[in-house]
């Protein structure tokens, strides 16, 4: 019986539904055997490093993941970094296909002038900051401002602008990172404005995003009643369900009575940030109005964007605009590309499953006679890798630290630590 080997680089959903994807294809006649390379010590992607700590239940999909990862065929190298210590080149001479699923790191910039100044971050800095990734620990983020501004209209915005106005104590039961806790504790940030270029019926969040705002205990949501009746006229009769669905939640959002909350996030919409000043650091934001001819300015010591995301490139694959380029999946040869590195930042957790399903169906269709010509435990130092095993000792570690404390895990953040927990 044919065995195939298969290497999916990413640890994130979309290299998890991969892998599952691919088990689900064996039958007696096709087997494949799975290595998962992931550079960071731990894997799943934006569920350990994206998905908001607030929103526990998002993360249960990594029960998924590990069933994935426990089934015989498929084994984890993690801490092994594509590019230094494997090359693409190597990956697909030893196996029969690559599956490269490294998602979409960098945030996208305004390329407005001030965008560079110190307290304007991108959003792909300040989450991954408030979930432990190790690379951004140290990142510098000032919170001892009164204002903040988000941009962009998407959940990911929501996220941020969310996790600077919640009262801090909400996140003690959560698993974000200690040090995020710590510094968000200090916080003076009292108003969070998360600015829309367009209007209310344009606006990327979703409706269940939406609809858990008014439910923050401590924190005054604010939405212009005015705005949200301009948008649904300009919706029409017959606007799409989801446009429907966010414009409702919105009209909730905008009739909750006012609070004394010390803490508020408010919602700006037709607003298109033009130019960001500041005297060394941020100190405005300069907003044209959409669509006339009228600027306005907002004082403010923290600009962080959410506007969407691309790909760090990495060398031996093609790139075209953020993304991999690729025809459904296919990049060359035999070298695919699933989730965001393949479509973009768009859609959620789940759209992974049946996009990285379709794309194992064109390799599996596509394979020749297997090659038996090594694999990724030939090339690298063995006394590095963070194996499946490792893994669970660093979940288990996690979990057990964060018991006493009523989180679901304490989270490592560096390198060393999470090493140490894997008995490395
Ligand atoms: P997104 O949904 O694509 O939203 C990006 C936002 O940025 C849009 O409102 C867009 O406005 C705005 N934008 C883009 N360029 C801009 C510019 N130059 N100036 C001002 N605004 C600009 O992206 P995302 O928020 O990063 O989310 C990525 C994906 O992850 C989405 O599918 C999202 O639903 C998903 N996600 C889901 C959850 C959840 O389920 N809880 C949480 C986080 C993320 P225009 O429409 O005007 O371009």
């Amino acid at each position: 019986m044919p065995q195939y080997k298969i290497a999916i680089v990413g640890a994130g959903p979309a290299g998890y539904f991969a892998a599952m994807a691919l088990q689900n294809l064996q039958n007696t006649e096709l087997q494949f055997s799975i290595d998962m390379i992931e550079r960071l010590p731990t894997p799943w992607g934006l569920v350990r490093s994206g998905v908001a700590p607030d929103h526990p239940k998002i993360k249960t999909v990594s029960k998924v993941f590990e069933k994935v990862a426990n089934e015989e065929n498929f084994r984890l190298f993690a801490n092994v970094e594509l590019g230094s210590d494997v090359t693409v080149e190597q990956l697909k001479e030893m196996y029969d296909a690559v599956v490269i699923a490294t998602g979409t790191a960098l945030g996208k910039k305004l390329g407005i002038p001030g965008e560079e100044l110190a307290g304007s971050m991108s959003a792909a800095t300040f989450v991954p900051w408030y979930n432990a990734h190790p690379d951004f620990k140290d990142e510098s983020v000032d919170l001892s401002c009164e204002t903040a501004v988000v941009i962009g209209a998407g959940n990911v915005a929501m996220d941020v602008a969310r996790m600077l106005a919640l009262e801090p104590a909400e996140l003690d039961p959560t698993d974000t990172a200690d040090h995020a806790i710590t510094e968000l504790k200090d916080s003076s940030v009292r108003t969070v404005i998360l600015s829309a270029r367009r209007g209310p019926e344009h606006a990327a969040f979703t409706s269940p995003e939406l609809r858990e705002l008014p439910k923050l205990e401590h924190t005054n949501v604010v939405m212009n009643k005015s705005d949200i009746q301009a948008a649904i006229v300009r919706a029409g009769d017959a606007p799409e369900k989801d446009v429907k669905n966010n414009l409702d939640a919105m009209l909730l959002i905008a009739d909750k009575e006012p609070t004394t909350h010390a803490r508020t996030m408010k919602f700006q919409f037709l607003a298109t940030p033009i130019e960001i000043k500041g005297n060394g650091k941020v100190e405005e934001v300069v907003f044209q109005k959409t669509g006339i001819d009228e600027t306005f300015s907002l004082k403010c010591g923290l600009v962080i964007t959410a506007i969407g995301y691309e790909a760090a490139s990495l060398e031996g694959i093609p790139y075209q605009k953020g993304k991999v380029v690729n025809n459904d999946g296919h990049v060359s040869e035999n070298l695919y590309v699933v989730g965001w590195a393949k479509r973009g930042p768009s859609g959620v957790i789940g759209t992974n499953k049946s996009d990285a399903a379709d794309v194992m169906k064109l390799l599996a269709e596509n394979l020749g006679a297997p090659k038996n010509a090594g694999d990724v435990s030939d090339v690298i130092a063995h006394d590095k890798v963070v194996t499946q095993q490792h893994w669970q000792s660093i979940n288990d570690a996690e979990i057990a630290a964060g018991e006493p404390l009523g989180k679901p895990r304490r989270k490592a953040v560096t390198r060393s630590e999470l090493l140490k927990l894997g008995r490395l």
